[in-house]
């Protein structure tokens, strides 16, 4: 953590929890997918003064004066990350994510237009068109879905829908799929009616720059990610036109940088587009490679060790940085919350999500997510995989005896129960404290592994 001598001393209250979420940090195995630890010099570059600066517009071209060393800095960004996803354009400046998706909806459509994304329960993003994001909202979204057999894309669905529909924008890309995002075969069901194609590679970034996930810069007209997942950066995004892009539409880039701002945003924040130029630097590095590629070993490993122990993951493993599982043979449907949270009283912190053909509801999900990119920063491998695979079987174990009532009425007593008996299960404290002392032995960001 860098240093807080000033703040421990000017704001007792936040430092204190401050120091509690570092210890937290340290002490568990972090497993959200889309989550990971970012190294001191980026957090160096996001907590400094360039946070003082307003800069509205773009380099050479702002609104406010004194941006000639913040205009650098931007300039700077744009270029590795062009160099590293080889691409024509970027824009470095939205906020995050979700923000830089609407952005494109703003750029290659008007409102009303007919969009195309994968249905959130089938892994899909909010703001790929799910009914109550602004995205879903302002345009006439139609949704794809995956297979409930396989959990992958189901492309006769996807082209039927196409023919009917002829979307103006199809997204690829999602939040929960284990499969590699199949950026050719969306590039030619796009070809069908002529839509703008853009890959949301917000999860997989970092591993396509390393090599371990196919690039889309062949096949997308524009590519949008958060910066703060695979690739190790802050909490931001970046929105890229390809070559592809720019042969549909020679304004592209000025479109999408005129829809950032001023369509949806304010002043850049350029703490953040300097965070976001050095994780650039440090993803170029040959260790960043080699680091994309052990998140994926570490995944397939745990994958392995998951169901050896009896567990039923979706498309039986994974191709790239997580896995599903499907919880429904332990809790029946619905059973994503008691494994979160018995799971989170351990010490290992994971999400509950949906699964293919879910048979609850995006509130009481059947399914968790897992991911390796943050334990893979901390520098464990694949015997580290299969320790913690074990402590997933006697964790769950541990729960297996709940399952979600039917009757709506009864969930809140019977959850709230079910968080008191966790707390006071002594196995679960035992477990805890061997987590806690297998974690901390890990550096929070290993450089060399
Ligand atoms: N796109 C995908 C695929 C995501 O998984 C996420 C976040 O989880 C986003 C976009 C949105 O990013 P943010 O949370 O930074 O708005």
């Amino acid at each position: 953590m860098v240093n807080i001598k000033n703040l421990s001393k000017t704001d007792k209250e936040i430092s204190y929890w401050l120091k509690k979420e570092a210890v937290r940090q340290k002490e568990g195995l972090e497993m959200i997918p889309s989550e990971n630890y970012v190294s001191d010099a980026v957090l160096e570059a996001m907590g400094s003064i360039l946070t003082n600066k307003y800069s509205e517009g773009y380099p050479k071209k702002r609104y406010y004066g004194g941006n000639e060393f913040i205009d650098e800095i931007e300039i700077i960004a744009q270029e590795r990350a062009k160099k590293l996803f080889g691409v024509e354009y970027v824009n470095v400046q939205p906020y995050s994510g979700s923000p830089a998706n609407l952005a494109v909806y703003l750029a290659t459509c008007n409102p009303g237009d007919t969009v195309m994304g994968l249905d959130l329960t089938h892994g899909g993003h909010l703001t790929h068109g799910w009914k109550v994001s602004a995205t879903g909202i302002f345009y006439n979204s139609i949704q794809y879905h995956v297979e409930s057999k396989s959990g992958k894309i189901d492309f006769d669905e996807l082209k039927r829908l196409v023919k009917e529909h002829k979307p103006k924008l199809i997204w690829v890309g999602a939040t929960a799929y284990v499969y590699e995002f199949p950026f050719k075969e969306l590039s030619e069901i796009a070809n069908i009616s002529g839509s703008f194609l853009a890959a949301d590679i917000a999860h997989v970034a970092g591993l396509v720059i390393a090599g371990a996930h196919l690039s889309p810069a062949k096949y997308a007209h524009i590519i949008t990610t958060t910066t703060h997942k695979t690739l190790r950066g802050p909490r931001g995004a970046m929105i890229m036109v390809t070559k592809k892009g720019l042969s549909k539409d020679s304004e592209l880039g000025e479109k999408i940088d005129r829809a950032i701002f001023p369509g949806l945003q304010g002043g850049p924040h350029d703490h953040t587009t300097a965070a976001i130029a050095v994780a650039l630097k440090e993803a170029s590095k040959a260790n960043f490679k080699k680091y994309g590629k052990q998140i994926v070993k570490n995944a397939k490993v745990l994958a392995t060790e998951l169901i050896k122990r009896g567990f039923k993951l979706v498309g039986n493993g994974t191709e790239n940085h997580m896995n599903l599982i499907d919880l429904v043979p332990v809790f029946g449907p619905g059973g994503g919350f008691f494994a979160q949270y018995v799971l989170d009283t351990a010490g290992i912190t994971v999400n509950k999500n949906t699964i293919p053909g879910e048979p609850m509801s995006p509130f009481y999900p059947s399914g968790i997510r897992i991911g390796t990119p943050a334990l893979t920063t901390r520098g464990m491998k694949e015997k580290e995989m299969k320790k913690i695979a074990v402590w997933y079987e006697k964790i769950i174990n541990v729960a297996k005896v709940y399952s979600l009532p039917k009757e709506k009425e009864k969930r809140k007593e019977y959850l709230d129960n079910f968080k008191k008996e966790i707390h006071k299960n002594k196995k679960l404290l035992e477990i805890k404290h061997e987590i806690n002392k297998f974690a901390s032995k890990y550096p929070i960001f290993a450089w060399d592994r």
